[in-house]
């Protein structure tokens, strides 16, 4: 990446995508309408990963959306225009009318992505059925670049190398590939080596997930605030060779490091205009500046038809059963707070970079237990919190421990 042409690093494949969501990201009004919607079609999964977000089970829910019921939800959501409708789950693989839904949503414009579990259900054969029925993007997850800390993570002996020949079949089919990352305490020190398996699967994106204490993930499993920012600089490193784009996944604060590390490149006090996944920073020049983040610019609907501002932050603002999908995301008081920064509690209230950033209110919600306060994961706010300046409720000795790395060291 650079200043003149953010794209030049990036695979052809990668830098097409990006200039596609750049220039879709520009023209949302995320008051109105979100960018990406994540649509947890079924909470079944034949795996039971540490740290699931979902706290996904074997069974499928007697009371999930029926298929019937996912059309009119499909319907309603083309009232925001053309979002990104991600199939997620459990495992959307799970489901056996996927296609379907699919097929309907591509039809009414939506552009679609997957994210099945690597089980032996995405073989090449249904990779292509889901092509051929609008999948554009398919992201799976790999939490290391060996077997065995990646296996044990997910509990599932052989996921990485079964993870690795989907993600080889995916391509080969012709979908573009994304790989998800969940960052802990347990794989920190391996990212490094997980980018030549980045690459060698010719994935368009690293989804570098930091993990959001929810579903089944412990909060002590979180690195520190000084740690998430030592990775924020090296990601920022990485992304201006990389030949894949890079996104920084409930972790807004990557923002504010990209920021001031191009501000510093460019010189004090010169105007910059920034795009980066999720967000648009412009410095004294006439563009908005914003980015996504839970309830402002994303959409969460649960299995169960849940209305929420996204999996990470599992509070229901209404059900699409009875209520209408843009009426809620438009009006619900919840995401309404979501999207006023003068909500906020905190350091993230009196931010500069509050607008692109505003602190990932998931994890405010979980470790805190008030999605307004300010994100724990975020040096300045560590800071804040060590000055004695900023005392949220919640602030255990526990909590201290996590933010400032002191908690028990790792086994072996
Ligand atoms: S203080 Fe809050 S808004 Fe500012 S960079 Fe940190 S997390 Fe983001």
């Amino acid at each position: 990446m650079n200043a003149s042409d953010p794209y030049a690093n990036l695979s052809p494949e990668a830098a097409q995508e990006r200039r596609i969501h750049d220039r879709r990201y520009g023209e949302v009004d995320f008051n109105k309408a979100p960018f990406t919607i994540a649509w947890e079609i079924t909470h079944a999964c034949a795996y039971a990963c540490k740290h699931c977000r979902a706290n996904a089970q074997p069974q499928r829910h007697p009371l999930e959306l029926t298929t019937e019921e996912g059309f009119r939800l499909i319907d309603q959501m083309v009232g925001f225009g053309h979002p990104i409708l991600i199939f997620t789950g459990g495992d959307p693989m799970m489901r056996p009318d996927l296609f379907d839904l699919i097929a309907y949503a591509t039809e009414k414009g939506l552009r679609c992505s997957l994210t099945p579990t690597a089980t032996a259900l995405p073989t090449v054969k249904r990779l292509r059925k889901a092509k051929e029925a609008g999948i554009r993007r398919i992201a799976l997850s790999l939490d290391a670049p060996t077997p065995a800390v990646h296996d044990d993570f997910r509990g599932v002996a052989g996921s990485w190398q079964r993870t690795m020949n989907i993600l080889h079949n995916a391509h080969e089919v012709g979908l573009s590939v994304q790989v998800n990352t969940t960052v802990t305490r347990f794989n920190v020190d391996l990212l490094p080596q997980m980018v030549p398996f980045i690459e060698e699967v010719g994935a368009v994106q690293w989804s570098v997930f930091f993990l959001v204490p929810t579903g089944r993930a412990q909060a002590q499993w979180m690195i520190s605030a000084q740690e998430h920012e030592r990775v924020f600089n090296w990601l920022y490193d990485l992304s201006k060779e990389a030949p894949f784009d890079i996104k920084a996944t409930a972790a807004p604060m990557y923002r504010r490091v990209s920021i001031e590390r191009r501000k510093a490149e460019v010189g004090e006090g010169k105007p910059i205009t920034f795009q980066g996944a999720g967000f648009q920073y412009a410095d004294g020049l006439n563009r908005p500046t914003k980015g996504v983040n839970d309830g402002n610019g994303f959409l969460f609907i649960s299995h169960l038809g849940e209305i929420m501002p996204s999996g990470f932050l599992p509070i229901s603002a209404g059900n699409v059963r009875k209520d209408n999908v843009v009426e809620v995301y438009r009006n619900a008081p919840l995401f309404r707070d979501l999207r006023d920064p003068d909500k906020l509690k905190g350091p993230c209230r009196t931010c500069p970079y509050r607008d692109v950033c505003g602190g990932q209110r998931g994890r405010a919600y979980g470790v805190f237990g008030d999605y307004l306060a300010s994100d724990p994961a975020c040096v300045l706010v560590a800071e804040a919190i060590k000055r004695g300046e900023y005392t949220p409720e919640g602030l255990t000795p526990q909590v201290r421990e996590i933010i400032f790395g002191e908690n028990a060291p790792l086994e072996g």
